[in-house]
Parts: C-alpha cells; sequence; structure tokens
C-alpha cells in the first residue's frame, strides 16, 4: 500500500490505513491467539478476547483519526462497517468495491488457521465477505485485494476521471482489448479501426469486441447483459 498508485493516494492523504496486531492483545505469556475448536475437528481459531480487543483498539484509532470532523457522534455509535475476510462469505465484486468506498472508515479482520470463533464475529462483523472460490492460508491478501479494489474506487485516486467508468464490469462487460505504440510490432498491427479517428466506430468495434470476449470467458455475464436489455 506504499507502493504506485496507492501509496501515492496515501501521500495525497486521499486515505489512510493502520494495521493492529492480535498478538498484541493475546491472553497468554507465549502471544498466542488461537486454541482448539470445541467439538473437535482438525485446526485451531482465534479466540473471541483478542479480537474483541483489537477491535476495541482499531474503534480507537478510527475515532481519533476523525476527531476533527465527528458531529459528537461517537464511532461506536455510528458502527463502522467490520469487514471479515472469508472463504464462507458473500463473494466481492466490483459493486461492493464501489459501495464499500463510500465508507468513511472500514474495520478489516483477517482470520488465520481454520478461521474466528463464532461469538465474536456476531458481536462485530457487519460483512463477510470471500474474495473467491479457493481456500488461503489467512484473511491478509483478501483484505489487501479489498483495500486496493476499494481505494481505486475513492475519487482522485486513479489520475483519469474516466478510466474508473470504462473497466471490466462496469457496464456488465469485460473489457475490450487495448493496444499502444508502436502501431506495428513484430509483425503484428494495431486493428485499423483505432488509427481512423471514427469515433462512433471505435466505440462500435470495442462494444462487440467486449461482448466477443465476455462470450467467451464469462458466458454468464453476457447471457445477464442481454436479459438486463430485454434480449432473450
Ligand atoms: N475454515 C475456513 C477456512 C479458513 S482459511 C472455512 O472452511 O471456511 C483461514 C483464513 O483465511 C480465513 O479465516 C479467512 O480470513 C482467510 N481466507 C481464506 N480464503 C479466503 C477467501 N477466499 N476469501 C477471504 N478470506 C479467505
Amino acid at each position: 500500500m506504499s507502493h504506485s498508485i496507492l501509496g501515492k493516494a496515501v501521500d495525497k492523504g486521499l486515505l489512510s490505513l493502520d494495521t493492529v496486531s492480535l498478538r498484541a492483545f493475546s491472553q497468554n505469556s507465549y502471544g498466542s491467539v488461537d486454541d482448539y475448536t470445541y467439538g473437535g475437528g482438525a485446526g485451531m481459531l482465534i479466540a473471541c478476547e483478542p479480537v474483541w480487543l483489537a477491535y476495541q483498539e482499531a474503534l480507537c484509532r478510527t475515532e481519533r483519526l476523525f476527531d476533527e470532523e465527528t458531529t459528537g457522534e461517537s464511532w461506536e455509535e455510528k458502527k463502522v462497517r467490520v469487514i471479515f475476510t472469508s472463504p464462507a462469505g458473500r463473494v466481492f465484486d466490483e459493486t461492493m468495491a464501489g459501495e464499500l468506498a463510500n465508507e468513511e472508515a472500514l474495520i478489516i479482520l483477517c482470520g488465520h488457521y481454520e478461521g474466528v470463533d463464532q461469538r465474536v464475529l456476531d458481536r462485530i462483523v457487519t460483512d463477510e465477505i470471500s474474495i473467491g472460490d479457493y481456500v488461503l492460508t489467512g484473511g491478509e491478501l483478501p483484505a489487501l485485494v479489498i483495500m486496493d479494489a476499494v481505494s481505486r474506487r475513492i475519487p482522485g485516486v486513479l489520475n483519469n476521471k474516466d478510466s474508473a467508468g470504462t473497466e471490466s464490469f462496469e457496464n456488465g462487460l469485460l473489457e475490450y482489448p487495448q493496444y499502444t505504440r508502436p502501431a506495428k510490432w513484430r509483425g503484428e498491427s494495431v486493428p485499423d479501426i483505432l488509427l481512423s479517428g471514427d469515433h462512433a466506430a471505435v466505440d462500435t468495434w470495442r462494444l462487440t469486441e467486449a461482448k466477443k470476449r465476455t462470450g467467451k470467458n464469462r458466458p454468464e455475464l453476457l447471457e445477464e447483459w442481454y436479459r438486463n436489455r430485454g434480449i432473450f
């Protein structure tokens, strides 16, 4: 998050981030936060209390961050959205990214081992989010994925205000193929139409290509695109 587009956004003050370590709230001298699962089964589970205390710490830091702007309402009352990263969650998509970008603050809880005791999740989590149908060893990469996708939807983070609007998924289709200079590269030319200067023709070509690509890679999205237009 300190490099490239997101790093610049942080430098410009468009967003900020902070981390809280669960280990700092370990309830024993070993600094561990996991324990065996009731009912048996392989693997360890993160216990309630370290998560609860880390959550309180995250809330305090959020409140401090927005102190000057608050209207007397405490952040606890406002209920900062708390995301738990989990393969059992709702699958993350661009619509969710756009919606989360409207929040002033987000807390993301990363699981590890087998996950987290359900009682503390029931107490604090507002959104259970999966980044796809596969299982990772921890929630740190999912948290980064969510942070990246949400951050680029914050106004000013991307230079070109158009680019967030024409990407894959924005209009229900995947993005059309794109080309840059040189016009001829190792015998391969850029499609003539893109050099024609005819903007309407370029738009038509791009839509056709976007539909072709969507049909090939994500046929269910193309079907939905047609359905939304009353075709089929
Ligand atoms: N026992 C869990 C898997 C635990 S994986 C289950 O079967 O649902 C360990 C942690 O990695 C999870 O708690 C979660 O925080 C994170 N994680 C793994 N895969 C993920 C995914 N696809 N999306 C979001 N988080 C994931």
